[in-house]
């Protein structure tokens, strides 16, 4: 596992971190958003992405964030098909969310209740809505859009 890149992350996530060894300074961060932007920026490994997780340090609140890459292979956190689910409905905004999306959807309060979950997870394979479903589905896909979704976005 050690390559440049890897080298470039672990310099950039150790001082922001308690523990001063990575193996053990990963385990603190947990992931708080993830954006996906139109303009390329930079992972801290050097990487260039347009993915962006951001993670938060469990124990001293420090803030940043890593490409889809190493969030997975370096910080461990598995975003599974979250990128792929979001990249979905931001085709078709009356396309189904994987169960990656509504999980995370619904973990970091974009869903406004249980009902709109259970409405997601119970229609996540339909192919043929009812138009109340389809409305609801649209509504629901564009608030998740609206969070995660970042057009010309602003430096930080
Ligand atoms: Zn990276």
């Amino acid at each position: 596992m050690t390559s440049p890149n890897f080298e470039h992350l672990k310099a950039h996530i150790l001082p922001l971190s308690v523990a001063k060894i990575f193996e053990a300074a990963r385990q603190e961060w947990e992931l708080v958003a993830v954006e996906i932007s139109d303009e390329w920026d930079n992972c801290p490994c050097g990487q260039e992405i347009k993915e962006h997780c951001y993670i938060r340090n469990r124990h001293n609140g420090n803030t940043t964030y890593v490409g889809n890459v190493c969030i997975n292979r370096f910080i461990q956190i598995d975003t599974g098909n979250l990128f792929d689910g979001l990249k979905r409905i931001a085709q078709d905004d009356s396309a189904n969310a994987n169960i990656d999306l509504i999980e995370h959807a619904y973990r970091m309060g974009y869903l406004y209740n249980e009902k709109e979950y259970h409405f997601l997870l119970q229609t996540v394979r339909k192919r043929i809505l009812s138009q109340a479903q389809l409305n609801w589905k649209r509504k629901i896909n564009r608030r998740i859009l609206a969070q995660t979704i970042v057009q010309r976005r602003t430096k930080r």
